[in-house]
């Protein structure tokens, strides 16, 4: 399956649910009028788009169809897809670093898809030629130690790792020392999530932070927050945890095959004003996408022939 289906697929849930609610009220809306509006926003709230992000659509989209004086519901598509692009629109901010190595740090709560994507991270950096390790500086529980080995068997990639309840920091810098010593491109670094206060979470956070910035002399080239779209509006609020917390670079998206609500794109886009750097449509190895916002909403929206079918 091409790039462009799988997206296609891995939206399947939000195309039925969301976008097709709304191709249905631009055919079957006789006028643009109040109602019209009210109902656009119910839809967009609905699809966890979140009422701030909805509320600014609405007003853009207004203020378009009051300048461009457009009277057909129908012509309101093309302007909500060009509005939804503007909103998930990010400059490429790469930091150029012609550094020999590149270290990513992965935050995020448990469960979100850390691991996983970490996984199927470095499938795609091998695949790349690159040459990767990782770090299993999530130390909370043996089992998040072995899944980690686990996709690194998987992959074809050494784990750094260390017993359970030791030093996440530690870990860190034993990757770092490795990955320098093996000549590796690309180290990537789990944590953990399940940490029971703000205060805890920034200490782990920090500690780790430190020892890279020491070791590197500047901070990790990409620190990525995994968010589980199928919570909604409490990823949003995740995000805003984690970011008071670390400077974080990026967003994973996961689970996106998940829901029926992918309107979290947008309100994360929004209101975070992150760049959302990938998707994840699945569970597999080959399920997490570059977010390409044109692809994206491409996708999103493209024709729903084929979602009768099942
Ligand atoms: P962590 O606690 O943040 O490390 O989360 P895990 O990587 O252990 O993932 C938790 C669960 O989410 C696992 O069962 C994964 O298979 C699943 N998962 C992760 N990403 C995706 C995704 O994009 N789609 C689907 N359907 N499941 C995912
Ligand atoms: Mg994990």
């Amino acid at each position: 399956m091409g790039i462009f289906s799988k997206i296609k697929e891995g939206l399947k849930k939000t195309r039925k649910g969301f976008v097709s609610q709304i191709t249905n009220l631009f055919s079957s809306s006789s006028s643009i009028d109040e109602e019209f509006f009210e109902e656009l926003e119910d839809i967009l709230i609905g699809a966890d788009v979140g009422v701030d992000t909805t509320m600014k659509i609405v007003e853009q989209i207004k203020e378009r169809i009051n300048e461009e004086k457009i009277k057909d519901p129908q012509d309101v598509d093309e302007i909500l897809k060009e509005e939804v692009l503007n909103m998930l629109h990010f400059d490429s901010d790469e930091r150029e670093v012609d550094d020999s190595l590149k270290v990513t740090l992965i935050v995020g709560v448990n469960g979100a898809g850390k691991t996983t994507s970490i996984g199927k991270l470095a499938n795609r950096y091998k695949q790349n030629d690159q040459k990767v390790l990782l770090a299993a500086a999530d130390t909370f529980r043996a089992a998040a130690i072995d899944q980690l080995k686990i996709w690194g068997d998987r992959v074809g990639v050494d784990v750094i790792r260390h017993q359970e309840g030791s030093d996440p920091a530690a870990v860190v810098y034993d990757g770092l020392q490795a990955a320098r010593a093996r000549k590796v491109d690309h180290l990537i670094c789990d944590t953990a999530g399940r940490l029971h206060n703000k205060k805890n979470l920034m200490d782990e956070l920090n500690k780790i932070s430190r020892v890279i910035d020491r070791e590197l002399g500047h901070p990790p080239h990409e620190v990525l927050l995994v968010l589980d779209a199928t919570t909604g509006q409490n990823a949003l609020n995740q995000a805003k945890l984690f970011s008071e917390v670390t400077p974080v670079s990026g967003i994973v998206l996961t689970k996106l095959d998940g829901t029926a609500k992918g309107g979290i794109v947008l309100a994360l886009a929004d209101e975070l004003k992150l760049p959302i750097k990938y998707i994840g449509v699945g569970e597999g190895i080959n399920d997490l996408q570059d977010f390409v916002s044109e692809q994206f909403v491409d996708a999103l929206f493209s024709n729903s022939e084929d979602l009768t079918e099942n």
